[in-house]
């Protein structure tokens, strides 16, 4: 039975198991599913947030471009110096720098630092930002110059600069339907981290792959740069981060400190450049990270632009999983336990209600029940039942001489050598105190005399011990199709009391 229990309850925690692996499987699935999509949502935020500013940018770069570049006297006088010995050239560029310096200067403090004229050949003409430098060629470094000058066409977009990174606009100069040379007019990345940062609750931080550095900036410039604190192959131009204004989160002598604790794998694979987020803790305090990849003006991926935020999006909902995890754990352990308990109960339950304690033979319930199916099936199919029961005599005697714990054993014994001495499937079942019923299967009423006397005899003949010989009264009854289990008992109750009657350890048979 101990057994029994013990199997039953590994195959319902087997399956409880089974089905709460699934629920499990699901639920952490689900949870990576919704961290997805919430980075990805705030990823896409992100993208938003520069893609807004970088349009206003350009539009206020064309209105600057169309109202003060595009302009007869400028577009002449740059004509005249590209076909100009270099001499002219230097007084048109001094002219040219004398005629912008105040519209220059205004539009600075809109954050258009860069404004930078070339000849049609890609050489640099005049850079409002920097005019002591020029004559250098930007055709091999400046794709944007070079394309511009190439086809005609404006421009705009990320890119590494001889001497600063910028969002850049690029326009063609056209005098008289003829193509002059090109201008930009554009913003340092520090502006739109600026305006980012004046936006938004985030603060921002803008790094460049190194190699592309190495390979775009003059040798001489390369101070401007320094390290990451989280990857050694990512740069920062340092006016990111001196000329950043009013952080809203991390001071910025608690920045670079900040960006050397990020401790997360995608950091590791910053070279491939997917876009990721995930939250950190830095002095008590969590900080969602959002990295985006920024592509240059000629579509490669180059830099990636940080966004820091407060929020506490994602840890939120970790929290809130752990707690619904907890939840259906807790439900798994309680419904484990519960199916024990049931199963402790139900073995208990049946084992009490349709089993004889002293015996292990059926009890009266049981035998009812079972008695009650067959007397419908022998109905239908009209076999054959015959009931035997019996009584041992003068039990009383027995256990007022050897004492009731002699009795029970009696009892024990003899319902084991009936037991033994009956077919398999016959019904047997301890009736009453010392009264124990048979139901046989297919067989007629001679046969079931001849069974019962043959029992008489065995009981007869055995040498119980301590008491020696015990007999036992038997009544014999043969079932009808009108019996129920009331009269089935009643009958053969009446044969048992014929037989001790009739002076003990005898058979009766009654119709
Ligand atoms: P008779 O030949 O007329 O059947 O006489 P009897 O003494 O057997 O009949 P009676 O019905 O007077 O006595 C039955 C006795 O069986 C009374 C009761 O103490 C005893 N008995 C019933 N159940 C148990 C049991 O579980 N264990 C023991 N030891 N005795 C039991
Ligand atoms: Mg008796
Ligand atoms: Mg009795």
């Amino acid at each position: 039975m101990y057994k029994d229990k013990r199997e039953s309850f590994l195959i319902y925690a087997a399956v409880i198991t089974l089905v709460f692996t699934i629920i499990f499987v699901f639920f952490i699935s689900n949870y990576y599913q919704k961290k997805d999509e919430y980075y990805a949502g705030r990823i896409n935020e992100l993208d938003n947030e520069i893609n807004t500013t970088l349009h206003s940018y350009g539009l206020f770069s064309k209105y600057i471009y169309e109202n003060y570049i595009e302009t007869d006297y400028i577009l002449e006088l740059v004509d005249t110096a590209y076909e100009a010995d270099t001499a002219t050239q230097d007084l048109l560029r001094t002219e040219l720098y004398d005629y912008l310096i105040d519209e220059y200067d205004h539009v600075k403090e809109y954050d258009f630092r860069q404004v930078h004229f070339h000849f049609p050949d890609s050489t640099s003409f005049l850079r409002m930002h920097f005019p002591e430098k020029y004559g250098d060629s930007l055709y091999e470094a400046r794709y944007s110059v070079r394309t511009v000058n190439e086809d005609y066409v404006t421009i705009a977009g990320f890119e590494e600069g001889r001497v600063v990174n910028g969002y850049r606009f690029v326009y063609p100069l056209i005098r008289n339907g003829e193509h002059i040379g090109s201008v930009e007019v554009s913003v340092a990345l520090t502006s739109v981290i600026n305006v980012l940062t004046e936006l938004t609750d985030s603060d921002y931080y803008f790094v460049i792959d190194k190699e592309v550095v190495y390979d775009k900036v003059y040798s001489e410039y390369l101070d401007n740069y320094q390290v990451t604190e989280f990857s050694e192959n990512f740069l920062v131009d340092i006016g990111t981060i001196i000329n950043c204004q009013d952080r809203n989160l991390i001071e910025e002598r608690n920045f670079e400190d900040f960006l050397g604790s990020f401790d997360v794998d995608e950091i590791e694979k910053l070279d491939e450049f997917i876009e990721f987020g995930f939250s950190t803790k830095y002095e008590k305090k969590n900080y969602e990270v959002i990295f985006t990849p920024i592509a240059n003006i000629e579509g490669e991926d180059v830099a990636y632009m940080i966004s820091i935020s407060e929020i506490n999006g994602v840890r939120d909902l970790y929290l809130q999983n752990l707690l619904v995890g907890g939840l259906i754990f807790s439900l798994y352990i309680g419904i484990l336990l519960l199916s024990g308990i049931f199963i402790r109960n139900r073995n208990l339950l049946q084992t009490i209600s349709y089993s004889d304690g002293l015996t292990n033979i059926s009890n009266r319930r049981k035998f009812e029940i079972d008695l009650n199916i067959e007397i419908s099936r022998a109905k239908r199919y009209h076999n054959d039942l015959s009931f035997i029961m019996f009584d041992i005599d003068h039990f009383k005697d027995v256990n007022d001489t050897y004492g009731h714990k002699t009795g029970d054993y009696i009892l024990e014994k003899l319902a084991s050598i009936i037991k033994s001495n009956i077919r398999e499937d016959d019904l047997f079942a301890r009736y009453g105190g010392e009264e124990f019923i048979i139901m046989l299967f297919n067989s007629n009423k001679q046969e079931t005399i001849n069974k019962a006397d043959e029992l008489r005899k065995l009981v007869e003949g055995y040498k119980f011990d301590v008491v020696g010989q015990v007999t036992i009264s038997l009544g014999v009854y043969k079932f009808k199709d009108e019996d129920t289990y009331e009269t089935i008992t009643e009958k053969v109750d009446k044969a048992m009391y014929a037989a001790k009657k009739a002076g003990r350890n005898k058979v009766k048979y009654i119709e």
